[in-house]
């Protein structure tokens, strides 16, 4: 069982007319004023898993700041999912501070999405407390909330936002019920349950995605992120069309990864099967 638990999709007329998405929308203008940043509708998503033999996909939405793009993705999301044939489990995504967004979270899962995924700051540092009520929203309906999260130092890319550990280790202990995917291998947080105290016992219900992370990390961040969380904790993520799924087979299968087959099992599909079933 092959899951990638993190591509994107978004509706065809965004795909036709990008350019009429990016006013009032600063963090998709900066993703995908670059005609190199490709986008991709389910169709096209369906037809990438087939080729690279994945048999599920959680697509996941936007951040738009704008309500009516929010509605308008998050309808395409519930609508695709449901004429996927149970290929797409589909996530929802809302601006945390916009004032629409709790209601925007609930009507989403009233259609049937699996989760809220992929928020994000892309702009400033994570937001706790706009990000709560939709934490609480995901713990009562037991579904995901998936939070961009990225590494607070090194080389700068488009989408690297100027976030920080303290924040999302805050965000994780004020929401011990929400089961949280952390996108982009947690900024690296998952090094920090070695601590003795307090992290490991934080992180109980918390997952990582490999999003990106051919373009950040060496291949041996997985076996560490696997020994350091357990195997069940590390979700095979493309970022697609990004990067497809055979990058991160070949990373993942390889020696310097160090996974055994049980590991390589769950990080490929078996954990996020789990979680969103
Ligand atoms: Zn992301």
């Amino acid at each position: 069982m092959i899951v990638d638990a993190h591509t994107h999709i978004f509706p065809p007329e965004v795909l036709e007319q990008r350019e009429r998405f990016w006013d009032g929308e600063p963090a998709f203008a900066a993703i995908y004023r670059d005609p190199a940043a490709r986008m991709v509708t389910a169709e096209g998503l369906v037809e990438a898993m087939d080729q690279d033999g994945v048999d599920v996909s959680w697509a996941l939405g936007f951040p738009w700041v704008q309500e009516s793009h929010a509605r308008l993705h998050n309808d395409y999301l519930a609508g695709a999912q449901e004429a996927s044939g149970g290929r797409l489990r589909c996530l929802a995504c809302v601006h945390p501070p916009a004032d629409w967004a709790l209601a925007e979270a609930e009507r989403a899962l009233g259609m049937g999405v699996k989760g809220l995924g992929e928020l994000a700051f892309y702009d400033s540092d994570l937001e706790v407390t706009s990000l709560a009520p939709l934490c609480d929203l995901c713990a009562e309906a037991g579904v995901p909330l998936l939070l961009h999260t990225n590494e607070p130092v090194g080389h700068r890319y488009p989408g690297k936002s100027p976030m920080t550990l303290a924040s999302l280790y805050r965000l994780i202990r004020n929401h011990p019920q929400t089961k949280l995917v952390l996108a982009h291998m947690a900024g690296g947080l998952f090094f920090y349950a070695l601590l003795k105290k307090e992290v490991g016992q934080a992180l109980a219900n918390v997952w990582i995605d490999t999003a990106a992370a051919p373009f950040l990390y060496r291949p041996r961040a997985y076996g560490l992120a696997v020994e350091l969380l357990g195997a069940d904790k590390v979700l095979l993520g493309s970022d697609y069309p990004l990067l497809k799924v055979s990058r991160y087979r070949r990373e993942l299968a390889s020696p310097e990864a160090g996974l055994d087959p049980d590991s390589l099992a769950l990080v490929m599909g078996e954990a996020a099967q789990g979680l969103i079933p």
